[in-house]
């Protein structure tokens, strides 16, 4: 059954040089979107915006309330704090958070990712140099080897390294005390994570998206940091359309201040941050070409859903795993999509941002 609409036309029949025109366009804007921190972005300035106190870091309460009693309790006992799991999609906040932990705990913070850690040299020597209740924050952990992650179970929970010495029958295990420490692990994919490593975790932590008030109180401190003047209502409409993530809101924070010196006063309006992020194709409500475009597929090919997450990934030209842990965690938020049992579904809500009609409202113009 072909949709009906009374907004929309059915594609062109010719629809193939649209799409590639779409995809030119989209090129050349739809990093500005990616959740996951640019090449670009880990330079100073950066650093210069991101929270090193308990007091900046804006948001996330109920994480905040569990480790601040986590700290204070760990200060008064002088112990070191509990290994930490921080769970939720890229640019919410994880590294940050580990960071302020070390901080506010008065040890460093090292540093590193899964993917980094693939020999089990590279964890041996990350471990025998830590001090006494130094964090080490392991980003990607879901994909760590698993060589590295059966070093780092008596590393977890006893403090110990264990090496193998020799091969075959006369190999044996020596045992190298190591400095008393806490893991905090970041992933996008908690599922993904093998149980006996989960399970060494005494505390394992969800990061939501931010409400619109908090990305907007985010902007604001950034630019001031930044040294930006912007009105609240510029702000607000940054964090509006910066899907509910905070490197986000940052990254369009200095596109918006870019275009605001060039084509205005210099300072960061309602009109000017609208204008601006209407020139990256960043629309109202955060959403970028591939959203769109995975939405409107859903609807004009499929009815809108259930579609597998395969199909979808074949006609947006990215691969399902971008699609699961970046697009969709958003998509559901907002509620424009849902996950079922046999595929994604378009909600009304994305019918009607999208301008189609909603199946259901289709009956009543028949
Ligand atoms: P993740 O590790 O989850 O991918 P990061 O901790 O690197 O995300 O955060 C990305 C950027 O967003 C940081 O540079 C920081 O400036 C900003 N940020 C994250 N969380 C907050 C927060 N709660 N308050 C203010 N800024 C934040």
């Amino acid at each position: 059954m072909a949709i009906i609409s009374s907004k929309k036309q059915p594609p062109e029949p010719n629809g193939e040089p649209k799409q590639r025109r779409e995809l030119a366009k989209a090129d050349s804007t739809d990093k500005i979107l990616q959740p996951e921190a640019a090449i670009d972005e880990q330079d100073k300035q950066e650093e210069s915006i991101r929270p090193q106190r308990f007091a900046d870091y804006i948001g996330q309460k109920d994480l905040k309330d569990v480790l601040d009693i986590a700290i204070k309790a760990a200060k008064s006992r002088s112990e070191v704090l509990d290994h930490l799991l921080l769970y939720g999609p890229p640019g919410l906040g994880k590294t940050t958070m580990a960071m302020i932990l070390a901080s506010e705990m008065g040890v460093s913070c090292k540093i590193t990712s899964a993917p980094a850690l693939e020999r089990p040299r590279d964890i041996v020597g990350l471990l025998v140099n830590l001090k006494p209740g130094d964090v080490l924050f392991v980003d990607e952990i879901h994909r760590l080897s698993r060589m590295t992650e059966e070093i780092l179970y008596p590393a977890m929970e006893d403090y110990r390294l264990d090496i193998t010495i020799g091969k075959g029958s006369s190999a044996r295990i020596r045992s190298l005390p190591l400095s008393k420490f806490t893991l905090v692990g970041a992933t996008t994919r908690v599922g993904a994570l093998t149980s006996p490593l989960r399970d060494r975790f005494g505390l394992i932590q969800k990061l939501r998206f931010y409400e619109v008030e908090e990305l907007t109180k985010i902007v604001l401190r950034s630019a001031q940091l930044l040294k930006t003047p912007v009105t609240e209502d510029g702000a607000t409409e940054i964090a509006r359309r910066s899907r509910g993530t905070p490197r986000i809101a940052n990254r369009l924070l200095k596109r918006v201040r870019d275009y605001a010196e060039v084509k205005s006063s210099g300072q960061v309006t309602e009109n000017v941050a609208a204008e601006a992020l209407q020139l990256f194709q960043v629309d109202p409500c955060g959403l970028d070409w591939t959203d769109r475009r995975m939405l409107s597929v859903i609807i004009e090919q499929f009815n809108g859903g259930p579609v597998g997450l395969e199909t979808i990934a074949a006609v947006t030209g990215e691969d399902t795993q971008t699609i699961e842990e970046v697009y969709e965690p958003y998509l559901m938020q907002i509620g424009y999509l849902t996950r079922t049992p046999r595929g994604r579904v378009a909600t009304k809500a994305a019918y009607k941002h999208l301008d189609f009609t909603p199946p259901n409202e289709q009956l009543s113009l028949l």
